[in-house]
């Protein structure tokens, strides 16, 4: 082969690599600025960088230390503690701080949000968001509240990473008041940062959230609650001899207490429904267990497993 037929061929087989894909991509928005630049905050801004699809970011923290190491790490352009500073001007702002904290930030950036602007939040809890925050949204921006089914144990910009939203759902729970193109926008978005997109009702969304992270998160925390109450050389045991049921569930209840305080308070009446439903439902496991009633116990430990490969089967393991 020529040397040029060569260079032609090397040429072809790099055009599709990702890194020429990436540098292709056309900018969404110009500006962008995240309120809370935590594990949630920093991945999107890793991720939207990686993607290409964003001019320049700003963050906005409270903690100087919060702030540097945002710089530090090169997740955003620039830092600020005033909400104010960090909206003006942006195309879209990512609301991503503990859900307590959604409403009031709302009220403070209202009046500085460009015409125009897109505001998004990340929260787990959909409606008590809604409900604290769309009314605070101006005339001229649209609200598309959002929650990325993504996470770790782990808090803080430096625990983010631009992959964490890589085959994970991303959920939409749109307000009919507000433009279909942004939240057309949003979900696009989501896409290119690596996330599968489904759109429902918040109330919806409260509820199947309530069982398939929130009661899980519930029993975690209890389970570990009760070996932290053990008595002293008891506890040292379960940690040294710690097999792996313990184990996922002290991974579990390492989740950040003010972030999972917040879900639970406000997502208080889908919680208890469930609850209510599962301790229902220990107390059968109870009863077959005390009975000696091995084929109730074999019956729901294979309906359980049949579970298990169902969310491997959907690359959601
Ligand atoms: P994080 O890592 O703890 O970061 C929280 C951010 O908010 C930090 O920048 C923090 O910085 C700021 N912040 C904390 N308390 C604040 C307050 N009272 N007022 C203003 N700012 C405050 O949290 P995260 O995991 O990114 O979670 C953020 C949001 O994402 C939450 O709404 C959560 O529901 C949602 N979410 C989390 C996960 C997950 O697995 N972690 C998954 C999906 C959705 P400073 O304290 O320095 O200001």
């Amino acid at each position: 082969m020529s040397t040029a037929a060569k260079k032609a061929v090397a040429k072809k087989s790099t055009a599709g690599t990702p890194k020429t894909r990436t540098a292709k991509k056309a900018v969404m928005f110009q500006r962008v600025a995240f309120i809370g630049i935590g594990l949630i905050g920093a991945s999107m801004a890793l991720a939207m960088r990686r993607a290409g699809i964003v001019g320049s970011m700003i963050a906005c923290a409270r903690r100087p230390k919060t702030r540097k190491a945002a710089l530090r790490l090169r997740i955003v352009d620039e830092v600020t503690a005033d909400y104010t500073v960090a909206v003006k001007d942006a195309d879209l702002v990512v609301i991503a701080t503990p859900i307590s904290t959604n409403g009031e930030i709302a009220k403070i950036i209202a009046p500085h949000l460009k015409k125009g602007a897109i505001v998004t939040d990340v929260g787990s809890v959909k409606q008590a968001v809604i409900a604290a925050v769309a009314p605070h949204i101006p005339r001229g921006v649209d609200f598309v509240p959002g929650h990325p089914l993504a996470g770790t144990e782990h808090s803080g910009p430096e625990s983010g990473f631009a992959e964490l939203f890589q085959g994970r759902w991303a959920l939409l729970t749109p307000l009919p008041k507000h433009s279909k193109k942004a939240v057309a926008k949003i979900a696009e978005m989501w896409r290119l940062l690596g996330s599968k997109v489904d759109m429902m009702s918040a109330a919806h969304h409260d509820k199947v959230l309530a069982i398939t992270s929130h009661l899980p998160h519930l029993i975690a925390y209890t389970a570990v609650g009760t070996a932290t109450d053990l008595a002293m050389d008891m506890r040292q045991e379960v940690i040294e001899f710690s097999a792996s049921g313990f184990r996922d569930f002290t991974r579990v209840a390492a989740s950040d207490p003010v972030m999972w305080r917040d879900i639970f308070l406000n997502n208080r009446e889908a919680v208890l429904e469930i609850l209510q439903r599962f301790n229902e439902d220990l107390t059968a496991l109870q009863r077959a267990i005390r009975r000696g009633d091995g084929q109730a116990l074999e019956d729901l430990f294979t309906r359980t497993r049949a579970i298990r490969r169902g969310i491997i089967d959907a690359k959601q393991a």
